[in-house]
């Protein structure tokens, strides 16, 4: 798709023709399984300050957490149990977990479990990011939210646009599969923008791309700004998924919190990745980029048992293998 095809896309009112032919391309390059993702945020503690975030270190009204290696393995077992083929492990960026203790904790995960795992710490070195690699990670996600340099610098002021990319580079370097991906809504964003973002997610050839909406947090800068929107969301992903056509695309937790059955309609216009939460109750309301976000009060086996009929009302059937990269490379 061209650059001006992508800006029609996206600007059309009447958009159940894109949502078709992005389900149809679905269903042709990776079927009706859905991959079921385990999603630990083991930490919420962030040495950053990105001016939409809730976890932004200057927000102090957040009641920080650092689950211990012991916790996140147990929290590992729980979603090993539950039938999960994967994990992902999240938290915010600079937690200071060493990196040794790191990777002593997915060796301990590989060693005693067959899952994958995909790791979501941020920004790091290359030789750090070559030491969980070789620990037993198997992808790493890091979005970079916007392609446009100057909303990237008012959006995350004390990050680098340029490292961000050069981090991407380096992921793919040491062996990873790699996942990026971008807000939708933000302000100051137009549909020219998103359209250099689409094609820059496309030109990545990623193995996994994440579409959030942005919503925005009373407790940050950007409270009073006017959040994104589900559709345009959702036209984003479709584009992305008759694209790419083989990557793997969620239905994500922020599609679910700003429109009920938001995950559900991405499942129907390209996506085929759900993350359920395994993350212990007890933190999992101090882990909130954006507000009202949804199963925060639940169990992990709660998420399960939610998640499985969500897929099976849809027709859908949940996939049994790890759910690695379509990709040729890989
Ligand atoms: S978006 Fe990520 S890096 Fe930025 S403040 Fe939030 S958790 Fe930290």
């Amino acid at each position: 798709m061209t650059r001006d095809e992508i800006i029609h896309l996206l600007s059309i009112d009447e958009a159940a023709a894109l949502f078709g032919e992005a389900d149809r391309v679905r269903r042709l390059h990776v079927g009706d399984a859905v991959h079921l993702r385990g999603l630990i945020e083991f930490s919420n503690a962030c040495g950053r300050d990105c001016t939409y975030c809730g976890l932004r270190r200057s927000n102090g009204n957040v009641q920080r957490y650092r689950m211990s290696t012991d916790e996140i393995f147990d929290a590992a077992k729980a979603a090993d149990g539950l039938g999960y083929k994967s994990l992902v492990l999240q938290s915010g960026e600079n937690c200071q977990y060493p990196i040794k203790d790191m990777c002593a904790l997915l060796r301990r995960i590989k060693g005693e479990m067959d899952i994958a795992i995909t790791l979501s710490m941020g920004e790091k070195t290359r030789e750090e990011y070559a030491l969980l690699k070789q620990a037993g990670a198997d992808r790493y996600l890091l979005r970079f939210e916007t392609s446009s340099e100057e909303l990237f610098a008012q959006l995350k002021p004390d990050s680098s646009f340029k490292e961000r990319f050069q981090c991407l580079t380096w992921l793919r370097e040491v062996g990873f599969q790699v996942g990026s991906g971008i807000m939708v809504g933000l302000p100051g964003q137009t549909v020219e923008m998103i359209a250099d973002d689409i094609l820059i997610l496309e030109k990545l050839d990623l193995d996994m791309i994440g579409i959030g909406p942005f919503i925005a947090n009373p407790e940050t800068p950007l409270k009073n700004a006017v959040s994104g929107t589900l559709d345009l969301t959702l036209k984003v992903l479709a584009i992305l998924r008759i694209m790419t056509k083989n990557a793997h695309i969620p239905a994500t937790t922020a599609m679910g919190s700003i429109e009920k059955g938001g995950r559900e309609r991405a499942l129907k216009c390209g996506a085929n990745v759900l993350m359920p939460n395994v993350t212990p109750t007890k933190y999992r309301e101090h882990y909130q980029l954006y507000p009202n976000k949804i199963c925060i009060k639940d169990q992990p086996g709660d998420c399960s048992l939610c998640i499985a009929g969500m897929v099976r009302s849809l027709g859908r059937t949940i996939a049994t293998d790890a759910g690695h990269s379509l990709k040729v490379n890989i």
